[in-house]
């Protein structure tokens, strides 16, 4: 592994950068994503602050899709990326630079090339936060960018169901080996509600991140549902605390946002 051993390690501030949190799962597919988008935007929006985002999940970039980010970043005097802003996020992606189908050959030192482009070669301007939407999984990947961008906290996103709470631990495991803070853990499709009879339903299982989070020590972050407007906001790039910021959901991510 490769982990820690890069150049510069000592050197590792983002200039103008205050504070980098990790949005990270164990496990692909439990919205850590959609998270990083509306805590971000959150964060912006309702907290004030000057945010970034970086989508460090290289394999796999959904940020242009759910920011609705459009082109390449333009390039400085100082030769320097600008990121491209929206909802007053400043957001570098992956999916922004090549296509798709090229990153995804990448290996593993390409990769770290890549991110650390992403990011002591951007431009971020003054920044209060920078939010890394970190690959999925617990590997060496992951373990290489928290060193390498100091991580100030990581937030842990998991559904309720066993084996996504399994690799949450996991998660958490790994930031405490490299010194990470965790913030807490977030639950997400916690239930779904029946727009008939507003009944809740448990699909992956009910109260599993809280019960987890108590059994690790760590701080519960709240629970987001089941919800099409979740869903629809990230495919049309509009997050749902842009479209509905008075719905439960989006309190739901401001208080996330007052949280980390
Ligand atoms: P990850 O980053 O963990 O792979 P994503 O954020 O990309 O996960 O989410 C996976 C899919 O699930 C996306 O299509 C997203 O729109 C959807 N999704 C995530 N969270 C919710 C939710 N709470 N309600 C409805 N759909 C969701």
């Amino acid at each position: 592994a490769q982990s820690g051993k890069g150049p510069n390690v000592q050197n590792l501030k983002i200039e103008g950068v205050h504070d980098i949190i990790a949005v990270a799962s164990g496990k692909g597919g439990v919205g850590k994503s959609t998270t990083a988008v509306n805590l971000a935007v959150s964060l912006a929006e309702k907290c004030q602050l000057k945010i970034g985002l970086l989508d460090a999940d290289v394999y796999g970039p959904s940020i242009p899709i759910m920011m609705k980010l459009h082109g390449k970043p333009e390039v400085s005097a100082d030769k320097k990326m600008i990121p491209i802003e929206n909802y007053g996020v400043k957001c570098m992606s992956m999916g922004s630079l090549v296509a798709e189908s090229e990153a995804l050959v990448w290996r593993g030192p390409m990769v770290m090339k890549a991110l650390e482009q992403m990011t002591r070669g951007v431009d971020w301007g003054i920044l209060d936060i920078l939010v890394v939407d970190m690959p999925p999984g617990t590997g060496d990947a992951q373990i290489s960018i928290s060193q390498r961008l100091q991580l100030s906290g990581a937030l842990i996103v998991s559904t309720p169901q066993d084996v996504a709470l399994m690799d949450a631990r996991r998660g958490v495991k790994m930031f405490s080996k490299v010194n990470v803070p965790i913030l807490g853990i977030m639950e997400n499709m916690s239930y779904f509600k029946c727009p008939n009879c507003s009944e809740p339903y448990y699909i992956f299982g009910k109260g599993g991140a809280q019960r987890t989070a108590d059994e690790m020590g760590m701080k519960f972050l709240g629970e987001i549902p089941l919800e099409v407007g979740i869903r629809s906001g990230s495919d049309e790039g509009v997050p749902i605390v842009i479209s509905n910021p008075d719905s439960f959901v989006s309190q739901a991510y401001a208080n996330l946002a007052q949280n980390v």
